[in-house]
């Protein structure tokens, strides 16, 4: 059994209060709350290590250098990638899927396969290059048919591009079997992993997706980082995505020639401190381990489901069979934002809006939902809470 008071300590800002309540923190998939071992991290480089990496020959560059590249070496064997050339770090998951549509050639005429339930992120980006976006409909427990994506494939069909899990109805997609269809068509797989990476073990060599994105900062580590994963044949074929320092082999005045992978990828300076921090974050999933991660946070999820759906008029959106810690509501007579405020004099953190993804609350025809997402410092006690402050808004507008 995990100890989650002593987890809970790890995180200092679990102890402040909020309106004079204890802090309940339910927006984890928003972003998650830091460990000491990450905060220290962070000014651990500064005090320590700072200096430009990859391009000085002194003893503080080389320090640094080597910091950020166990990062690199660290998130390979995490997700088992075959190689650190498949690792690019980039500003987060937004960035990555961005790095892709714009360094893949893309035509007119060409089709990207997406879903209903995507992020902004997995959608505007493949929006800009033009394409027609075909889409995966999903079912009213929130689950994709998989049925009438087999028949969304042409000879148009240049790509897939997949949320692993649901950043408002917790859905956890399978991918390995997405993937599959996906490759009998010879259709390339971009799977947005930011809500999926830091709560499910993620093995990008079973799943056989060609890009993996993701983000530091909703798995314990500091915002202004992600990660692409892209495997090298694909990544050497694309064209680099930014220009500058780092990204070059050999300049001229009329043309360049571009650097190995994966400093292809990675023009100028990039952000050492929190990628050096994200190291931590990453040992730190590892040192409580998926395994009681996973059963903690369904725990959570299934008791907090309970609850929930004993409160008159609320009704609970996405009922998948297969679920991250994330449950999204509605209420029949209170705005979602309103139960935000309500909620946050409590005390208690939750989202309530859009969840950028405006497509699919058009599927379910609301305007917004409230969010609460677990991470693996919640407890029983904080649903009770929340639930409590739930009934008693519902008394109230009743
Ligand atoms: N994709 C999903 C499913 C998300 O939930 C989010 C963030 O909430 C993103 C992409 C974007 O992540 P970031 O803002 O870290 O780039």
């Amino acid at each position: 059994m995990l100890n989650i008071e002593k987890i809970r300590k790890d995180f200092p800002i679990l102890q402040c209060t909020m309106h004079g309540k204890p802090l309940i923190y339910l927006d984890s998939s928003n972003t998650s709350q830091k460990p000491n071992g990450v905060i220290d991290a962070i000014t651990h480089y500064y005090k320590n290590y700072n200096a430009n990496i990859h391009r000085s020959i002194y003893e503080l560059s080389a320090k640094a250098t080597h910091l950020y590249e166990k990062t690199r070496t660290n998130i390979k064997e995490f997700i088992n990638a075959k190689s650190t050339q498949e690792i690019i770090f980039t500003k987060g998951t937004t960035e990555a899927i961005n790095l892709v549509a714009s360094s893949l050639s893309f035509s007119e005429g060409d089709e990207i396969i997406v879903s209903t339930m995507e992020h902004h992120s997995n959608l505007v980006p493949w929006q800009k290059l033009g394409v027609k976006l075909r889409i995966i409909p999903i079912s009213d427990k929130g689950e994709l048919d998989l049925g009438a994506y087999q028949n969304l494939f042409n000879s148009h069909t240049k790509m897939v591009a997949i949320t692993h899990a649901s950043n408002v109805l917790g859905t956890i997609n399978p991918i390995k079997e997405i993937t599959k269809i996906a490759h009998q068509h010879q259709v390339a797989v971009l799977v947005d992993g930011a809500q999926a990476f830091p709560h499910l073990p993620v093995d990008v060599e079973d799943l056989d997706c060609d890009f993996y994105a993701f983000s530091s900062h909703k798995a314990y580590g500091p915002t202004g980082v992600g990660v692409l994963y892209g495997k090298k044949d694909l990544l050497e074929k694309m064209s680099p995505y930014q220009g500058g320092g780092n990204m070059i082999e050999r300049v001229s005045l009329t043309d360049f020639t571009c650097n190995q992978l994966p400093y292809k990828f990675e023009a100028g300076t990039p952000n050492i401190a929190d990628v050096i921090a994200f190291d931590a974050a990453i040992n730190y999933i590892k040192s409580i381990g998926f395994e009681n991660i996973m059963r903690h946070e369904q725990n959570l999820l299934h008791y907090a489901t309970e609850k929930l759906n004993n409160i008159d008029g609320l009704r609970i959106i996405g009922n998948a069979s297969k679920k991250l810690g994330v449950i999204s509501f509605v209420m029949k007579e209170i705005h979602p934002h309103d139960i935000g405020t309500i909620l946050d004099h409590e005390g208690i953190a939750v989202r309530a809006g859009h969840h950028c993804a405006m497509p699919l609350m058009e599927r379910f025809k609301v305007p917004a939902m409230v969010r609460v997402s677990f991470g693996i410092y919640n407890t029983e006690k904080e649903i009770d809470h929340l639930s409590l402050a739930l009934k008693t808004a519902e008394r109230i507008f009743a």
